[in-house]
């Protein structure tokens, strides 16, 4: 090969350059998996049923998606043109700022939030403005609404957010969607079962308001990759412009009509979770632990200085758990997902064995 072949290399795109290398721990988690803040048990068995029966046949097709997002619109009591579905709510968030964020453009991120929305957003030309919460990790309502200029083209909410566990109320997210008309207000509620609160009803009613759903956590469907965008009809229409037909493979789609069925399923997983939720909040505070109130399916806890030392301790003894001290505002913070109160008393163990070393220092 000419010895310009190896110097000249193609270059990415200038904003692809500047972004930073995003690598979630996912290798060897065969322990409890506290780390992030799955469904920790499985999927219901109706699901199950189901994916035993898919025949070799049927993945030859390619997959059709229409027939499912009218189920899943109806489910949550809007038109099918209303609903998108898509490979995780990643692909939602994607294709969303792909389709609306461009060069000017800003998008308003309460900090400390999911990772993925500022990867996402500086693969865009649009620049990321971050408001930071304060020491209460609540949800920095004024500071946002005050950050709203001409430009802001998407504010990106997590409710509840990840990994404070806090939440932003109905009449808080009206108001932020009413002082910037321009912007998408997009309201990710992919811990919506844990909480109990939503504004999907309001998909369609508020001009500029999109909500985000996930099978990933309640549901227990991680693994197949299926999360929705649902909003105004001229909104999601835009947003299919961009969306791959494909995304949603066709086991997926499969698997989402009985995991919409089985509510039983779904409401036993979500109160165990809340039952051992208040257990551990317990369990915290006996351990004189620092917690912040979480509204989802995890705990954001103060370890201090020994934060990596702690992790690495809990996973020697079993336990999965996640790191968050590189999150602005949470050095030191360490976030536990919520399993069954069985998982957590287990995980309860782990903890004082863990702090008892620490401790013993
Ligand atoms: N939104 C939030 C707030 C999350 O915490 C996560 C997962 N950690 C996701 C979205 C990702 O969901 P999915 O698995 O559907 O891509």
């Amino acid at each position: 090969m000419p010895e310009a072949a190896t110097i000249l290399s193609p270059a990415p795109r200038i904003r692809v350059q500047a972004m930073k290398e995003y690598h979630p721990p996912l290798g060897s988690r065969d322990a409890l998996r506290l780390d992030f803040n799955e469904n920790t048990l499985a999927c219901s068995p109706k699901v199950r049923e189901v994916l035993a029966a898919i025949s070799a046949g049927s993945l030859t097709r390619y997959p059709e998606r229409e027939p499912v997002e009218a189920i899943v619109a109806e489910h949550l009591g809007l038109a099918a043109n209303q609903v998108a579905l898509t490979n995780g709510v990643d692909e939602a968030i994607h294709v969303l700022f792909e389709t609306f964020l461009e060069a000017g453009d800003e998008l308003l991120l309460p900090t400390p939030t999911y990772t993925m929305y500022e990867v996402y957003a500086s693969a865009t030309d649009a620049r990321v403005i971050a408001v930071q919460a304060a020491d209460d990790l609540q949800f920095p309502f004024e500071r946002l609404l005050a950050a709203i200029t001409r430009q802001t083209k998407v504010i990106a909410i997590a409710n509840p957010n990840s990994p404070s566990g806090s939440v932003a109320t109905r009449a808080q997210i009206l108001q932020l969607a009413q002082s910037a008309p321009q912007a998408i207000v997009l309201v990710d509620e992919a811990y919506f079962h844990f909480y109990g609160e939503t504004v999907i009803d309001l998909a369609g009613v508020v001009p500029n308001l999109v909500v985000a759903r996930t099978f990933s956590k309640a549901y227990g469907l991680a693994g197949l990759r299926l999360g929705l965008l649902a909003g105004p009809v001229e909104i999601m229409r835009w947003v299919r412009r961009v969306l791959s037909p494909y995304s949603v493979n066709s086991i997926a789609l499969a698997c989402l009509p009985p995991a919409l069925e089985d509510t039983t399923y779904l409401d036993w997983y979500v109160s165990e979770v809340r039952a051992a939720r208040s257990e551990f909040e317990a369990a915290l505070d006996a351990a004189q632990l620092r917690r912040w109130p979480s509204r989802a399916n995890f705990i954001l806890v103060e370890i201090g200085a020994q934060h990596a030392e702690f992790v690495r301790l809990m996973r020697a003894a079993g336990v999965l758990v996640r790191d968050r001290s590189s999150d602005p505002g949470c050095e030191g913070l360490v976030r536990i997902t919520i399993g069954t109160r069985e998982q957590m008393r287990h995980a309860v163990t782990a903890l004082n064995e863990t702090l008892a070393i620490l401790r013993g220092k």
